[in-house]
C-alpha cells in the first residue's frame, strides 16, 4: 500500500500517515485486528459503539482515536489487545 500512494506523488511523511512501512505496522505483532468494514463509515456500525464502550473490559483499545497524540489518521476499525488488569 505505502508503495502506491508513493507512486502517486504523495510526499512519504504524509504517506506513512495512512499506512504503516513494512515492518512497522502493528498487524505484524498478532495482537492488532481490522473490523469491517475497515473504513471510515464503521465508526457508523453499531459494532464501534460497543467498542468504545466495552473493548477496555477485554483489553483492547482503539490503536488510533479522532485526534490522536502521534497525528495518525483516525482508523475507528483498527484495534489492539494489550495486558492489562480489567
Ligand atoms: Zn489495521
Amino acid at each position: 500500500m505505502l508503495e502506491g500512494l508513493l507512486a502517486t506523488g504523495r510526499p512519504f511523511l504524509n504517506a506513512v500517515r495512512w499506512t504503516a512501512p513494512p515492518g512497522y505496522s502493528e498487524h505484524i505483532t498478532g495482537r492488532a485486528v481490522d473490523f469491517v468494514p475497515s473504513d471510515a463509515d464503521f465508526k457508523d456500525v453499531p459494532a464501534y459503539q460497543w467498542l468504545k464502550e466495552r473493548a477496555a473490559d477485554f483489553c483492547f483499545t482503539e490503536s488510533y482515536p479522532l485526534g490522536n497524540a502521534g497525528g495518525f489518521e483516525w482508523e475507528p476499525w483498527h484495534w489492539r489487545y494489550e495486558e492489562c488488569d480489567e
